[in-house]
C-alpha cells in the first residue's frame, strides 16, 4: 500500500549525491526555523521538475540526444531564478540540489526570486560552435513553455557564457514574436545586458573574503591564497585579490595544479588559459604531480570555485586555511563542515560568498524592465553594499545563535522563503 506522504524516490537523498548534501543542510537548520518549522517540507521538494530530450543534428550528419533540465524548485518569493550548466556530470540530484541552494542564496542575499536551475549532461568541448549553438536553442525551445520575464530567468553557470545567454534570449524571443531581454541575464552588454554582470560573481568572493579576514584581524597583504577553478569566479577572485596585495600560491582546474610560493601572476595565467584552456604548462609555476595534495597545501584562505562536494569528510582534516570562501555551489560536504568547525576554519558559505552573481543578475534584470543602464561605478557599488550587509547580518546571527555561518545563511533565507509560504497560504 503506498500512503499518500510517501516520499518519491527521487527526492530520498540519492546516495551522497548534491541533494543529499542540501536534505542534510535543511535539517541542520530545521531545530532553528520555529513555528515556521511546520512548512519545511516544502523545501526538500522542488516545485516544477522539466525533463528534456535535446536532440541536434551533429556536423558530421548523425544525431545525438541530450538530457536536458529545467527546475523550478521554489517561487514563493518571485519567478524562478538560476544558471545553466553544460557539464558531462550533470544529474537530477545535482540540478536539483542547486536549483535548491538558489531559493535559499537568492532569499538569504534578499533579491525577489524564487530558485531555479538548468543544465545539460554534455561535454560542452565536444562541440564545435554550430553544434553548441543548436544544443543550446532546441534546449530553449524544449523549457519554452515554464521560463519566461516574470516566470523563470535563465543566466550563466559552469561553462554556459554570454554568447549562450544571447542564443537562449534569441530563441525566446523568436517563439514569443517580440524581443525579450528580460527572460535571461548575463547577456552580452549589447543585447540588454549589465556592466559587472562577468565579474560579479568573483567580485562579491572578494568583498566577503575583505569582511571575513577583518573580522579574523588577517591583513590582506601578502595573505597566502589557493584557488581551485580559474574560470569566471575564481579567476576574478584572484585578480582581485593579488590587486589588494594578496598572494595567489595555487591555482588548480580541470586538468593541473600550478603553484609559486611567491604568488603567481594572475594577469598572466589568464592570457595563458585563454590561450591553452588550461593552467598547465604555465612557465612561472611548478605543477604538483598529485592532484589530492591541493587540499594540504599552507595557504591562509581556501577558495574553492569549482563544483559540488570537493571538500569531504576525507580531505577536509588537512585543510591549513583558516578560511574558506565558496565560490562554487556546494564544495563542502556537512561531514566537512563538522571537521571544519571543529579545527576552527571559518567557512563562508555558498548561499552568502557567491551571490554577487546573482545580485547583478537582478541589476540586470530591473534595468532591462526599465530600459535605463546604470554605470559600471555604480553597479559596484550597490553590490559591494549589498554583499557586506548580508555578511554583516549572517556573522550577527552565527554569534547570536552561536551556529555556523552557513546554519546562519540557511536560517535567514529559509526564514524568509517560508515566511511568504505561510502568507500566501495554500491555493488551490
Ligand atoms: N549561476 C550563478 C549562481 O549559481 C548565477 C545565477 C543567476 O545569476 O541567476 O549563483
Amino acid at each position: 500500500m503506498s500512503l499518500s506522504h510517501e516520499i518519491p524516490s527521487y527526492l530520498t537523498s540519492q546516495g551522497i549525491g548534491p541533494w543529499g548534501v542540501y536534505l542534510e543542510q535543511i535539517d541542520r537548520v530545521t531545530p532553528h526555523l520555529g513555528s515556521l518549522a511546520r512548512w519545511v517540507e516544502t523545501l526538500k521538494r522542488p516545485k516544477r521538475i522539466l525533463i528534456v530530450d535535446v536532440p541536434i543534428e551533429r556536423d558530421d550528419g548523425t544525431i545525438a540526444h541530450y538530457e536536458g533540465y529545467r527546475i523550478q524548485h521554489n517561487t514563493s518569493r518571485g519567478p524562478g531564478k538560476g544558471g545553466v550548466r553544460f557539464h558531462q556530470d550533470v544529474t537530477l540530484s545535482e540540478v536539483m540540489a542547486l536549483s535548491a541552494w538558489m531559493t535559499v542564496k537568492n532569499a538569504a542575499i534578499n533579491v525577489p526570486y524564487g530558485g531555479a536551475k538548468g543544465g545539460i549532461r554534455v561535454d560542452p568541448r565536444t562541440l564545435s560552435m554550430g553544434e553548441l549553438q543548436r544544443m543550446t536553442r532546441r534546449y530553449t525551445s524544449e523549457i519554452n513553455i515554464i521560463i519566461g520575464p516574470t516566470k523563470d530567468i535563465p543566466a550563466p553557470d559552469v561553462n554556459t557564457n554570454e554568447q549562450i545567454m544571447a542564443w537562449m534570449m534569441d530563441t525566446y524571443s523568436m517563439n514569443q514574436g517580440s524581443t525579450s531581454s528580460g527572460v535571461v541575464t548575463g547577456k552580452p552588454i549589447s543585447l540588454g545586458g549589465s556592466l559587472g554582470r562577468r565579474e560579479a560573481t568573483g567580485r562579491g568572493v572578494f568583498v566577503v573574503g575583505c569582511e571575513a579576514a577583518d573580522k579574523l584581524g588577517m591583513d590582506l597583504k601578502g595573505v597566502r591564497i589557493a584557488v581551485q577553478g580559474f574560470g569566471n569566479v575564481g579567476g576574478i577572485a584572484a585578480r582581485l585579490f593579488a590587486e589588494a596585495g594578496a598572494r595567489i600560491v595555487a591555482v588548480q582546474d580541470h586538468q593541473t595544479t600550478v603553484i609559486n610560493e611567491n604568488g603567481l601572476n594572475v594577469p598572466e595565467l589568464q592570457e595563458h588559459v585563454a590561450k591553452y584552456g588550461s593552467v598547465a604548462g604555465f612557465a612561472e609555476a611548478q605543477e604538483l604531480t598529485d592532484r589530492t595534495q591541493f587540499w594540504g597545501l599552507d595557504c591562509d584562505i581556501l577558495i574553492p570555485a569549482a563544483l559540488e562536494q570537493q571538500i569531504t569528510g576525507k580531505n577536509a582534516h588537512e585543510i591549513r586555511a583558516r578560511i574558506i570562501l565558496e565560490g562554487a555551489n556546494g564544495p563542502t560536504t556537512p561531514a566537512a563542515d563538522d571537521i571544519l568547525h571543529d579545527k576552527g576554519v571559518l567557512v563562508v558559505p555558498d548561499v552568502i560568498a557567491n551571490a554577487g552573481g546573482v545580485t547583478v543578475s537582478y541589476f540586470e534584470w530591473v534595468q532591462d524592465f526599465s530600459s535605463f543602464f546604470w554605470t559600471e561605478d555604480e553597479i559596484n557599488l550597490r553590490l559591494t553594499r549589498i554583499m557586506r550587509e548580508a555578511f554583516a547580518a549572517v556573522w550577527q546571527l552565527a554569534e547570536d545563535k552561536k551556529v555556523s555561518l552557513r546554519t546562519a545563511a540557511f536560517i535567514v533565507g529559509c526564514t524568509r522563503v517560508l515566511q511568504a509560504r505561510e502568507m500566501r497560504g495554500l491555493y488551490p
